[in-house]
C-alpha cells in the first residue's frame, strides 16, 4: 500500500506465495514509503535484511529467483497503473478480489469494506455500492464478518482485462524462468521463522 500525504491510501501490489515482500532492498538501502499488510491467514518466513543479501550475493540461484520476481512486480506495477487510470471502479474492485484470491488456495477472502476502499483507494460509500452490485451479480458472497465468497467465472465477467493479461503475463514470466540452477534450497539456518 502506498499512503499518501492526505492520510489516503492505495494498494500497489500483492504478494503471495511466488514472491517475497521487501525484495526490492537489493537493490539498494532506500526509505520504504510503503506499508504491507497481511489480508489472509497464511504461514510465512522471515529472513533479516543482511542475510538475505549474504545470500543474494553468494547463491546464483538466489539472485535468478529475485530477478524473475522483480520482474513480475514491475508488470504488476506497470499494469496496475494503467487499470488505475483507465478502467471503472467495479472492474477495478473485481481484478483486485480476483488477484488476491489467485494467491492462497480458496475462494474466500477476509475483507472488510474498510480494508477495499483502501485497497482501491476510494471511500466506504462508494464499496458499499460496487458490493452490492457485485452481489446482485452473483459475482460475490459476503457476510457480516468481513468474509467474501467470489464466483469465479463471475468476477472475471466482471473485472477488466487487467486481471487476465496480467496473470497470464506473469505466469509468462515464471514459466520462460523454469530452470533452477542447483543451489535452489536456502539454507535452513538462513531463515528466521
Ligand atoms: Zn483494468
Amino acid at each position: 500500500m502506498i499512503d499518501m500525504a492526505n492520510g489516503e491510501t492505495v494498494a500497489t501490489a500483492a504478494v503471495g506465495r511466488e514472491g517475497a515482500v521487501g525484495i526490492l532492498s537489493v537493490l539498494g538501502p532506500t526509505p520504504s514509503d510503503f506499508t504491507v499488510i497481511v489480508r489472509a491467514r497464511v504461514t510465512a518466513s522471515r529472513i533479516a535484511a543482511s542475510r538475505f543479501h549474504a545470500a543474494f550475493n553468494r547463491s546464483p540461484a538466489i539472485r535468478h529467483v529475485v530477478q524473475i520476481h522483480v520482474r513480475a512486480i514491475v508488470k504488476q506495477f506497470q499494469l496496475g497503473a494503467a487499470c488505475n487510470a483507465l478502467h471503472p471502479v467495479e472492474a477495478r474492485m473485481a481484478r483486485w478480489l480476483l488477484h488476491l484470491c489467485d494467491r492462497i488456495d480458496h475462494d474466500v477472502l477476509p475483507l472488510t469494506q474498510e480494508a477495499l476502499s483502501q485497497i482501491l483507494g476510494v471511500r466506504r460509500t462508494t464499496v458499499t455500492l460496487l458490493m452490492r452490485n457485485l452481489r446482485a451479480s452473483g459475482a460475490i458472497r459476503s457476510d457480516r464478518r468481513g468474509q467474501i465468497e467470489i464466483d469465479r467465472a463471475r468476477l472475471v465477467a466482471a473485472a477488466c482485462e487487467c486481471h487476465g493479461t496480467m496473470r497470464h503475463e506473469i505466469e509468462e514470466i515464471f514459466s520462460m524462468n523454469t530452470a533452477r540452477p542447483r543451489d535452489f534450497v536456502v539454507p535452513d539456518n538462513a531463515i528466521d521463522e
